[in-house]
């Protein structure tokens, strides 16, 4: 039961596995998380998936306002009713949403008017800055939901199974580097963050988490990169076994690839994983 300065209680929570709720239970991960998300004062702050609020509870003591979208309306209830008779969220701004599903422009807007330094402190170099303990089970469609609104906010910081973490942070010719990998890093920079054991939830999840954190990379590209870069990396990962030349024979109707490697220095016996970001970038450009 969780006490409340008026005397009634609330019902502790039963973690739902559908919403992959693991609850954080360590405050020293909580602070770490913040620390490296690095909030400044008058930032504007979005959590996603808070939860029972411990996440949150160190979100606020940093920025005093934050704007947090959750789809479970029991926990909704739960983190109003903390803001409500609880000094440490008096901060805290709940939205029942979907995060799959809310419109991010006007969420970005609400949250803006919602932060200590209000839309003014956007202007004077304040950045919005998103941060969450991701429901594992739909991370990385959260991830890609971010790349369309990129332009409207300064850094995502989140936490997912170590794995995932890996793999969208992975290097070229590295065992988890492929389609995730680049997908992101056309977008963002990506920066590795550090592992959270299970045993910093409850319910434990089966597997290792990671923090990680990324950037928007806001250059221009090319009209023909944007258009075909999903496709043609998609397309050049459908074998990792296979030779890079051998995945893309008849990709966009074109018949050479093979000197379309070599202009964009990748050889011929490549294998997918081999080229960097920059090669594929390139053989975009060429489409
Ligand atoms: N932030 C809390 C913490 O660290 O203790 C909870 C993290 S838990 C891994 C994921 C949270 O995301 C849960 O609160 C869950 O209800 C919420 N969630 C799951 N699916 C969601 C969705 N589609 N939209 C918004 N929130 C969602």
């Amino acid at each position: 039961m969780l006490p409340l300065p008026d005397g009634s209680c609330l019902m502790t929570v039963r973690a739902k596995k559908s919403l992959g709720q693991h609850f954080l239970t360590d405050p020293r991960v909580c602070r770490k998380i913040v620390r490296f998300a690095s909030i400044r004062p008058g930032d504007t702050v979005i959590e996603i998936g808070p939860g029972t609020g411990r996440l949150t509870q160190s979100l606020l003591a940093e920025a005093e306002r934050v704007t947090a979208l959750e789809i479970d309306s029991h926990l909704v209830g739960l983190l109003r009713a903390k803001a409500d008779h609880d000094p440490a969220f008096a901060g805290l701004a709940v939205i029942e949403a979907d995060v799959l599903k809310v419109d991010w422009p006007s969420l970005l807007e609400r949250a803006v008017n919602h932060s200590l330094g209000g839309p003014e402190a956007l202007d004077q170099g304040g950045s919005t800055i998103i941060v969450g303990n991701l429901p594992y089970n739909i991370a990385t469609r959260i991830v890609k939901r971010m790349i369309p609104c990129k332009n409207r906010f300064h850094s995502f910081t989140f936490m997912v199974q170590k794995e995932v973490a890996d793999r969208i942070c992975a290097s070229t010719g590295s065992k988890g580097y492929g389609s995730l990998t680049l997908g992101i890093a056309q977008h963002f920079k990506r920066i590795a963050g550090f592992p959270v054991a299970t045993g910093s939830f409850r319910p434990p999840p089966k597997v290792t988490s990671a923090v990680m954190k990324l950037i928007p990379d806001l250059q221009a590209r090319p009209p023909a990169e944007a258009a075909y870069f999903e496709k043609l990396v998609r397309r050049s990962f459908q074998h990792r076994r296979k030779t890079l030349a051998n995945n893309l024979r008849g990709f966009a109707g074109v018949r050479d690839w093979k000197g379309r490697l070599s202009h964009c220095g990748i050889a011929p016996q490549a294998r997918p994983q081999e080229a960097t970001l920059d090669q594929y970038r390139c053989l975009c450009q060429m489409l």
